[in-house]
């Protein structure tokens, strides 16, 4: 705190992102980074955009991205938008279409970053609790409220609503900006994409970080009608007219053209998310039905503050929140099998051990 802060800037709660620590073997399952590296076509294409055209400023628009994109989902360019990771084009669509003179409605339990962007932009929301298995029930979101925020596959449960509730949910709120944050989709959900032409109040936002491993590079995007798009366009050019630098945008095009990559990885983490949860659910954790790159699971002997320490011991690092209906939980990122062998050892050792009391 310093005599010089802004009033907004004393108020403020910042997101506390996971962990990066340079611990040597460590197995980092805390931030649902994907275990593989990029497709070899976008890494490729970052190298051959890092050349002297570096010194020029990169395409503001980011017109063969946006078309690449529109391209790969089968919309038009001008609706689609791209931004500096999903978090900022999220960011924008807090300012652009979210604060709305009725409260924000979002679940309980989901993606921490919300309430964060909530406070700094003065946007009034208000939580809407998960049901007791912790699913998002769509009529709470009905006949009430201002506009709507949702992480499908919701974050940190997992659990996703079918296309068809998405629908339902635009339809029963064509009053409001509907917005869904697709980060994990790609790991087992419907993509809700296939909507926006019947549904002028949808925005759905995906990021390149998990499932195409590039949350190094940095982009984000979000598909919706055009005047949507028109809304976060205009903030972002109250705010930073190049969010994406030559290199991400060149990535990023040259990833999309590798979908071979895209299938074969994403199996990957599919399955293994398959076998852990069979080892979790026999080592006798509560394991949700996930549809993401993680699994939100809890034991019903152990605190998950006390498994996550034990497991940061043997160099096992996971995610654990301490808010009151998820603080017995870990959140676990889908490793590589290795990865996940390493885990589920040291998971036994630990349940071999003594409880703490
Ligand atoms: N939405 C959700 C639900 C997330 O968990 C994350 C990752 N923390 C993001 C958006 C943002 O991801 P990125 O900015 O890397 O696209």
């Amino acid at each position: 705190m310093s005599q010089y802060w802004s009033e907004l800037v004393r108020e403020l709660s910042p997101y506390v992102p996971g962990e990066q620590p340079q611990i040597p073997g460590l197995v980092k399952l805390n931030t649902n980074e994907s275990p593989f590296g990029p497709s070899p076509m976008a890494i490729e294409a970052v190298r051959s955009a890092a050349a002297d055209t570096l010194r020029l400023y990169p395409d503001p628009q980011a017109a063969r991205l946006r078309e690449a994109l529109a391209r790969y989902h089968g919309v038009e360019p001008e609706q689609v938008f791209v931004g500096n990771g999903s978090d900022e084009v999220l960011a924008h669509a807090f300012a652009a279409l979210l604060k709305q003179p009725k409260a924000l409605l979002f679940p309980d339990v989901t993606y921490s970053f919300y309430p964060v962007y909530c406070r700094l932009m003065g946007v009034a929301y208000e939580t809407v609790p998960l049901d007791a298995e912790m699913r998002v029930r769509v009529d709470d979101y009905c006949g009430r409220g201002g506009a709507v925020i949702i992480a499908n596959p919701n974050a940190p449960t997992g659990i996703a609503l079918s296309r068809q509730e998405i629908a339902r949910l635009a339809s029963a709120r064509a009053d409001a900006p509907v917005v869904i944050d697709e980060a994990y989709v790609d790991f087992g959900a419907e993509t809700a994409v296939p909507l926006i032409g019947d549904h002028p109040n949808l925005l759905v936002v995906q990021t390149m970080s998990k499932s195409r491993a590039l949350a190094g590079l940095r982009v984000g995007y979000a598909i919706g009608d055009a005047a949507l798009i028109e809304a976060l366009t205009r903030v972002k050019d109250s705010f930073n007219s190049y969010p994406l630098g030559s290199p991400a945008q060149e990535g990023a095009i040259a990833t999309l053209q590798d979908e071979a990559y895209f299938q074969a990885t994403r199996s990957v983490i599919i399955r293994n998310r398959a076998s852990l949860t069979t080892a979790l659910t026999g080592l006798g954790f509560q394991v949700l039905p996930s549809s993401a790159n993680f699994v939100f699971a809890r034991h019903p002997n152990r605190s998950g503050q006390a498994l996550a320490a034990a497991l940061r011991e043997r160099a096992v690092l996971v995610r654990h929140f301490s808010g009151t209906r998820v603080a017995d939980f870990l959140r676990i990122t889908i490793g590589s099998e290795a990865e996940l062998g390493r885990l589920t050892d040291a998971l036994a050792e630990i349940l071999a051990g003594p409880s703490p009391t």
